[in-house]
Parts: structure tokens; C-alpha cells; sequence
């Protein structure tokens, strides 16, 4: 009897979701996808769907925002098929969103105390957190250091949206509020780490599909990132131009059109020193990834963004006297890579030749580059 109630339940909401545009089947193909993604077996798609129309649903999601520009809750927001959108603000039981949500005052601020003292909530912060002074950001009248630690207490785990959330990102680069990421203050708590300037939302779907369907947080890197979306999937040994690379052909115009897909190394490419499944898993509902576009990797995902990646469009470094290290670090890992070494390391993994031209491109660019 309670197997038809359940089965009654989930056929409810799958036909919700059919009800919002959602077909069932594009929903089952998006939780076996998301298996995959996470290293299972794609017959967890039928558990990640049972989590999502119901355990999911049931529980309680509390997002707060500091200091950000919003551009994670607008990816998310803008993400298709199945709408994680939809899936967030129709099928969780999110409490507390202020961009989203319609209350304000009190009645806000009543729905969030009320889930403090409930417990057993996921907390999403989405922004740096200032330490030199409180006013620098002050949410439901509180600094937001003080309620992140508030919504922490009685949470079940906490999630940090984008590179502000987990690193400090483009506030903390600004050097003036003293902004840092959630782990530095939040320490009591199973944190997890989804960067990303902005992040792309199906890497917060999925890994809210493995809590919920596990209870536990998915494996992370060794800077707290989910490892099937970051750790794994560095974005030079996935990219679509490492043969460019190879070849030693590199774009410097970009108005040269015979040049246009060469690779975007010299013009300020951080592939190399990023790792994140960009190249694999595409964005905007699968259209594209920002080298497969034009535009150089940005390393945002990585926890020097902005400062040790500044400036976007010109290479990392200038090698003094063009001196090539014969022992390269490895690219394996995620955080805190010496960027000089590793993008010698490629060039010199490519071949001796390729090395050499990367370093004589970066010399002839030397009085060209102003590093910020
Ligand atoms: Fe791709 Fe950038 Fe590597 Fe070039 S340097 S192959 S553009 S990731």
C-alpha cells in the first residue's frame, strides 16, 4: 500500500513537471545524465528522479546572497530543459530566496527564523562574506558573516555557489571588505564548493541530486569542489584546439579569420591551470563553453580567480630569459597550481618544439603585456 502511495506520489509530480513543460522523459534522460556526470551507473537516474519529485521536495532550501552580482542565481534561472529553475522554485521547498521570492520585512524574515529553529536544511550562499566590517553587507539586518553562521548552526550542509561563495572571487580581488569564502567561516558543517564565475547549473543540480538521493555530500577535490565536475576534467586536456596547441599554432589577431580556431593560449587562455567539465559539459543547455566560442578560459573556477588570473586577455606570465623547467609540476589536482609551470609543462608535454615556441611567442609579447 505504501509502494502505490509512493509510486502514486511520484507519478503526481512527474506529471507536474509535465504540467510546467517538463517532459517525463526529458526529466529521466537529465537524472541519468547527471549519473553519468557524477561517476554511477545511468540506472541511478531512476533514484535520482525519485529524490527529486520527493525527497527533494520536502526539503527545505534557504538561499542567501552576499556580496555578488546575482550572475549564479541568473544562470540558474536561466538554465532549460528540464528547468532546474522550474525543478528549484516549483518542486523544492525553497523558503528563502531574495531574488525570487515575493515577500519582504517581516514576513520574510519570519520564514527564515522559522526554518533556523526547524533544522535539517540545506543552506545555498551565493556571494563573498566580509570580514573587515559587517556593514559592508548587511542582509535581513543582520552582517553577513553573522547570518551565514546563524543559517549554518542548524543546517545539514551548506553549498557555495560561484567563485565569491567559495573563494572569495571578485570582491575578495577588490582587497578592500575583506571578503573570503564560506569554508573560512564556516567550519562546523559539510561544506561544498561550486564554482564558477558564474556557475553552471546543472554542477549545483547534480550535486543536490546526490545529496538528497545519498544523504551524503558527492567525492570533492582537494579545494572542496565536486571531483566529476572540476578535479577530473581539466580544461587544456579536453579542449577542442589542444591539436592548434600541439602544432605549435597559436591565435594572436583576433581579426584574422584563417587563425579564428587556433589555440587561445598567447591571447590569455588559463585552460591549463583549470579544472572544470566545461569542454564536456556544455552550457546553456548544451550549446556551448566560452573556448568553444572564441573567448580565452577564464580559470574562473579556480580559487586565484580574479587577482592570480588578471589580466583575462593576456598570457600569465613573461619567462624571464625564456629558460624552460625540465621538470614541470603535473596539472592533476585543482587548487593553488604554479601557473608559470604548468603552462610550460603542456607546452613541453606537447613537444620541445612547441615549448619553444610558446616561450619565444611570450617573449616577442613581453613589451605588449601589462600584468595588473
Ligand atoms: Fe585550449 Fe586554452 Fe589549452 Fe589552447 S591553451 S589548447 S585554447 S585550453
Amino acid at each position: 500500500m505504501e509502494e502505490q502511495i509512493k509510486d502514486k506520489d511520484n507519478e503526481t509530480s512527474l506529471l507536474k513537471m509535465e504540467l510546467m513543460g517538463i517532459s517525463r522523459r526529458s526529466f529521466l534522460k537529465f537524472c541519468a545524465a547527471t549519473a553519468v556526470m557524477l561517476g554511477l551507473e545511468s540506472s541511478y537516474g531512476p533514484i535520482f528522479a525519485e529524490a527529486a519529485t520527493e525527497a527533494i521536495k520536502k526539503k527545505p532550501v534557504i538561499w542567501l546572497q552576499g556580496q555578488g552580482c546575482t550572475g549564479c542565481s541568473t544562470s540558474l534561472l536561466s538554465s532549460l530543459n528540464p528547468g532546474p529553475a522550474e525543478i528549484l522554485l516549483d518542486m523544492i521547498s525553497m523558503r528563502f530566496n531574495t531574488t525570487i521570492m515575493g515577500s519582504t520585512g517581516h514576513v520574510s524574515a519570519g520564514v527564515l527564523e522559522e526554518t533556523f529553529k526547524e533544522g535539517n536544511y540545506l543552506v545555498v550562499i551565493e556571494g563573498s562574506i566580509p570580514t573587515a566590517d559587517p556593514r559592508y553587507c548587511i542582509v535581513e539586518g543582520k552582517g553577513f558573516e553573522e547570518l551565514v553562521l546563524e543559517a549554518a548552526k542548524n543546517a545539514e550542509a551548506v553549498v557555495a555557489v560561484g567563485t565569491c561563495a567559495a573563494y572569495g572571487g571578485l570582491p575578495k580581488a577588490a582587497g578592500i571588505t575583506g571578503a573570503v569564502g564560506v569554508s573560512e567561516i564556516v567550519k562546523d558543517k559539510p561544506v561544498v564548493n561550486i564554482p564558477g564565475c558564474p556557475m553552471n547549473p546543472s554542477w549545483l543540480m547534480g550535486t543536490l541530486l546526490y545529496y538528497l538521493s545519498f544523504q551524503e555530500l558527492p567525492a570533492l577535490d582537494n579545494i572542496g569542489r565536486p571531483l566529476a565536475y572540476y578535479g577530473n576534467n581539466n580544461i587544456h586536456e579536453t579542449c577542442p584546439r589542444v591539436n592548434y596547441f600541439q602544432k605549435g599554432q597559436f591565435l594572436t589577431d583576433w581579426n584574422d579569420p584563417a587563425t579564428a580556431n587556433w589555440c587561445l593560449l598567447l591571447v590569455g587562455c588559463k585552460g591549463p591551470i583549470t579544472n572544470a567539465d566545461c569542454n564536456r559539459n556544455w552550457w546553456n543547455d548544451g550549446v556551448n563553453s566560452c573556448i568553444r566560442s572564441g573567448a580565452p578560459c577564464a580559470g574562473c573556477v579556480q580559487p586565484q580567480f580574479y587577482e592570480g588570473v588578471a589580466p583575462l586577455y593576456a598570457p600569465l606570465f613573461v619567462p624571464e630569459g625564456g629558460v624552460v623547467p625540465t621538470q614541470p609540476e603535473t596539472t592533476a589536482g585543482g587548487g593553488g597550481l604554479d601557473v608559470k609551470s604548468v603552462i610550460l609543462g603542456v607546452a613541453l608535454a606537447a613537444s620541445p618544439v612547441v615549448a619553444n615556441k610558446v616561450v619565444n611567442s611570450l617573449k616577442e609579447r613581453k613589451g605588449e603585456v601589462k600584468h595588473g
